[in-house]
């Protein structure tokens, strides 16, 4: 079982305004931001934090439909808390995927370190979440039990639609078979970010770049990693320095969307979102078929 180390880069785009439950003040449902000390003064961002990411992609993964007509975590008796950390059959049961790459905890007799991290979310441009008006969600209404008649108006924040939010997966010595699990994860979460309604995000996409998206694999980190300062706030700034380093590896062409070399490979754009889909249907066809 050959070991590396993969790094996904991506921007996401939301193609709607997106609630990322943070804390609630008095009647308002806040989301997450982040504030930074620029040259221009403070700056307020909003943010799409790598630990709920994080737990998306692994419930995303608990939730897979197995073929016996289970979640895949039903199948595998493993849960959220309730962790199984099966990293080795165990007990007559399988092998866990999923704890084998997001890491465990049985309490008091095992503990096992995830290998997947996550990183960015902080947004490019300025655009500071907007409050707004909601009726409480009927099953909110059947939950409170009084007051059915009258549904409980309360105030939600939310980040505004078409932020594009930069994010990186990292994974560290791991087979390609245990990461594929990271890449059904990372792809099959898109359409699910965002707390209650409405969700959803999308690899941000071009015509002269395919998808912005970056996939290595390596022992050796080479060239630049495409990530965005936190301090960029214009759009196009932005892009332009994702591309470039995209397409920076040290001594290597890019003849298509992918460069080998020495203990390093790189698939970027459209070849990226190939690789992890190509991964994606492997880490299905063990699985969950
Ligand atoms: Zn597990």
């Amino acid at each position: 079982m050959k070991r590396y180390h993969w790094d996904i880069y991506a921007v996401l785009e939301a193609p709607q305004e997106l609630y990322f439950g943070h804390e609630v003040e008095i009647n308002v449902n806040r989301v997450e931001t982040v504030t930074l000390e620029g040259p221009e003064g403070k700056v307020v961002k909003a943010y799409f934090s790598p630990t709920k990411r994080r737990g998306i992609e692994r419930r995303t993964l608990l939730w897979a439909p197995h073929k016996d007509g289970k979640t895949l975590g039903e199948h595998l008796e493993c849960g959220i808390p309730g962790t199984c950390a099966r990293v080795e059959p165990e007990d007559g049961k399988p092998a866990c995927p999923v704890c084998r790459v997001f890491g465990a905890l049985r309490p008091g007799e095992k503990t096992v370190i995830g290998r997947l991290t996550h990183g960015g979310g902080v947004a490019i441009q300025t655009l500071e979440p907007q409050e707004k008006q909601r009726a409480m969600h009927p099953s909110d209404l059947v939950r409170s039990g009084k007051d059915q008649e009258n549904p409980t108006p309360f105030r939600r924040e939310y980040n505004q639609p078409g932020l594009y939010y930069p994010v990186y997966n990292h994974a560290l010595s791991v087979s390609e078979e245990e990461f594929a699990a990271a890449a059904y994860a990372f792809l099959n979460v898109l359409p699910r970010v965002g707390a209650g309604n409405p969700k959803g995000a999308r690899i941000l996409s071009d015509e002269e770049f395919g998808p912005y998206l970056v996939l290595d694999r390596y022992l050796v980190p080479k060239g630049a990693r495409p990530i965005i300062s936190p301090h960029q706030t214009a759009i196009e700034p932005a892009l332009v320095s994702f591309r470039q380093e995209a397409r920076q590896v040290r001594g290597i062409s890019f003849e298509s969307g992918k460069a080998e070399g020495p203990h390093f490979t790189r698939w970027v754009g459209e070849d990226a979102l190939a690789e992890l889909e190509r991964l994606a249907q492997a880490f299905a066809d063990s699985y969950l078929v």
